[in-house]
């Protein structure tokens, strides 16, 4: 046993339907620009014929769990939902195959990617790394994980609303990259490991939250999610 100089951080983790255990979280990965409308909001279209999917990651300690109220974070005016889902990894993968991809899944989980919009555009347009934009704490908003063990969603609504007024509403068929071509395309970058998420991208409609603000959405068949924005720290 080692001993440590102070008390090491405790191992994130989030709920599984219908069981007693958690679901410990590794690795939090997510992708950019997976869905049409949203990559032309942003202004950057995606041709898939000549571009590759990309990836930025979240550190597990930013997790947040579901019906959480959270501070509305520092250093930004203009901090944005993105609704998506979100595929939790139960087996460790290399170099898998598209075909073998299915064997990776545990579940699925319904998530926010919360966004400083601001400081992730600044970096982008500056060619700077994008983690002070994504990388906030208690920004990876996640539902309980729902166990479909080897299950590849390739449908569904997927839909947000803030206040009860809908502002995302599109469907888990219009990924460009799917659910196995992410799972294929992310494990000949990383050997992937039980625990890893993956947030899979945002349909278009993504937009900025004030404190007083109740986010709320869902992925059809999988699961809803909820947060509510606070005053500043
Ligand atoms: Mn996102």
């Amino acid at each position: 046993m080692h001993t440590y100089l102070f008390t090491p951080p405790t191992v994130e983790s989030l709920p599984i339907r219908g069981r007693q255990e958690r679901f410990p979280v590794n690795r939090i990965f997510c992708v950019g620009r997976n869905y049409h409308a949203h990559a032309v909001e942003m202004g950057r279209p995606v041709d898939k014929s000549v571009e590759q999917a990309f990836y930025f990651t979240k550190s597990p300690q930013s997790l947040v769990e579901s019906g959480a109220a959270v501070a509305y974070p520092p250093r930004t005016s203009n901090y944005h939902y993105e609704m998506e889902l979100v595929v939790a990894i139960g087996k460790t993968g290399f170099r898998v195959s598209e075909a073998n991809a299915h064997e990776l899944v545990y579940g699925y989980a319904a998530g926010l990617d919360m966004t400083r919009r601001d400081l992730q555009l600044t970096a982008r347009d500056k060619g700077r790394p994008w983690d002070t934009g994504k990388d906030i704490e208690q920004g990876a908003v996640c539902s309980a994980i729902v166990p479909m063990p080897g299950v590849v969603i390739d449908q569904g609504a997927i839909a947000l609303e803030v206040n009860g007024v809908t502002r995302q509403s599109s469907g888990i068929d219009k990924l460009i990259w799917n659910i196995r071509e992410i799972i294929a395309d992310l494990s000949t970058y990383y050997h992937l490991q039980p625990g890893d998420l993956i947030y899979t991208g945002t349909p278009e409609g993504v937009g900025a939250v004030v404190p007083g603000d109740r986010i709320t959405g869902r992925v059809e068949g999988v699961a809803e999610v909820a947060l509510d924005i606070g005053a500043a720290d």
